[in-house]
């Protein structure tokens, strides 16, 4: 890494504890997943035996309290390994990133036996979560979601169709939300389900753009029965914890976009300075160097405003709309950097010879899951102008 990343970094007066778990991961990323990733994502291969390695590094459970098992870091030390995860593969990043979301969604709502029964399991165990909102009808309007959960002698069936399940084929749970009452997000209510009980069935979606090395799984519920206390938090309640989990959800994508800006970055420098034209590096050329100057501008501002949201999640300040700009600024600028980072490559970005046109394919995502790009906007200019509609 270059010193003036590291002179960003510094402005935040980063913790040693915080730096430790950004090394680390960027420790295991170079060992574990780089020599590999490569064939990973040609082979569309989600690489399961990695998390018992991340497991016993702590990155697994670096959301869940200590008490529990984790490591409970704090969101800024989360956010860097994010990062540095992303910075070798994005699509472990986002596995770990989802898995983080729902241990801390289990560590503020859940009782104390989901608590007892969960957060050891995903801390220690290479137990992973996923997040079941999406619907084929309910995307960014998740309020609209039809799944249900009918109350039952022992405690709920649950029906419907889930799409879109990062991790699916290999969570051993997911915080799936079903509709419990009338209409509307009032009616929704959060549930902790194991994917492999009677009546889902889980079903890979093989072909992606990008971040072939997560999986993503549509999970068809058929009267799957689960007792009382697979509610998790208040019944009416899911929607609002959903929307809760996916805010600090969104620092972790913004991470997933700058450690993918961040290789674009490395991998530019590097290819300008050895790639000659015309008797020069190509790195002479402004058309080449301005386009590596926007890209190290964008990467700043991009970990200012996520390193901000983290700082103010673990504040306990309301962090929302701050984590909306960060995940709006940083996917905006590693797609459009990766775009860049391709173009300097020349024809050979185009080839999967350089990593180029796998962070090109990679970066698209990150405009688009938990909460599009427009929703972010919608979101910042509701809180400016109230809602006019
Ligand atoms: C690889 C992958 C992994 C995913 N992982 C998960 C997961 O783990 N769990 C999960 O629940 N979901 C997951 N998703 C789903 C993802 O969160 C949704 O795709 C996303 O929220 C957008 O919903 P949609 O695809 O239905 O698009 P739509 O909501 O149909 O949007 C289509 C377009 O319309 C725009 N649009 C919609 N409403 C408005 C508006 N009011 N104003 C302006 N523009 C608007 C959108 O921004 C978008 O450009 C994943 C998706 C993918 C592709």
């Amino acid at each position: 890494m270059s010193s003036s990343h590291i002179a960003t970094r510094a402005q935040f007066e980063l913790r040693d504890e915080q730096r430790a778990i950004g090394a680390l991961a960027a420790e295991i990323a170079q060992r574990e997943i780089a020599p590999h990733v490569a064939r990973w994502d040609r082979e569309h291969y989600f690489p399961r035996e990695l998390y018992g390695k991340l497991t016993g590094a702590g990155i697994m459970g670096m959301l869940v309290p200590e008490a529990y098992g984790g490591v409970g870091a704090d969101y800024v030390s989360y956010a860097l390994a994010i990062e540095e995860l992303a910075r070798v593969d994005a699509g472990t990043a986002v596995t770990v990133s989802v898995h983080s979301m729902i241990c801390s969604a289990i560590a503020k709502i859940g009782s104390a036996e989901q608590k007892q029964r969960w957060l050891p399991r995903l801390a220690s165990e290479d137990t992973i979560a996923g997040f079941a909102l999406t619907e084929s009808d309910a995307g960014s309007d998740a309020a609209a979601l039809r799944a249900s959960a009918r109350r039952s002698t022992n405690g709920y069936v649950l029906n419907g169709r889930k799409q879109w399940c990062t991790s699916g084929s290999h969570a051993a749970v997911v915080m799936g939300m079903f509709r419990t009452g009338g209409a509307g997000a009032r009616g929704v209510s959060a549930f902790l389900v194991e994917p492999d009980r009677p009546g889902i069935t889980v079903e890979k979606i093989t072909e992606k753009l990008g971040i072939h090395t997560s999986n993503t799984c549509d999970l068809a519920f058929d009267d799957v029965e689960v007792g009382g206390d697979a509610l998790l938090g208040d019944e009416g309640a899911g929607f609002g914890n959903a929307m809760t989990a996916l805010t600090a959800g969104r620092i972790g994508i913004a991470a997933q976009s700058i450690g993918i800006l961040t290789a674009c970055l490395d991998e530019s420098v590097k290819f300008a300075r050895e790639r000659s034209a015309f008797g020069k590096p190509i790195g002479a050329f402004e058309g080449v160097s301005f386009k590596v100057a926007q890209m190290a501008m964008d990467l700043d501002a991009a970990r200012l405003l996520t390193y901000r949201a983290a700082a103010l999640a673990d504040a306990g300040e309301a962090f929302g709309i701050a984590a909306s700009k960060a995940k709006l600024f940083a996917s905006t600028a590693a797609r459009k950097h990766a775009a860049e980072a391709l173009q300097i490559h020349g024809g050979y970005g185009y080839t999967t010879e350089f990593a180029a046109e796998r962070h090109y394919r990679d970066a698209k995502i990150t405009e688009i899951y938990e909460g599009t790009s427009e929703i972010q906007q919608l979101i910042i200019a509701r809180s400016l102008l109230g809602r006019l509609d």
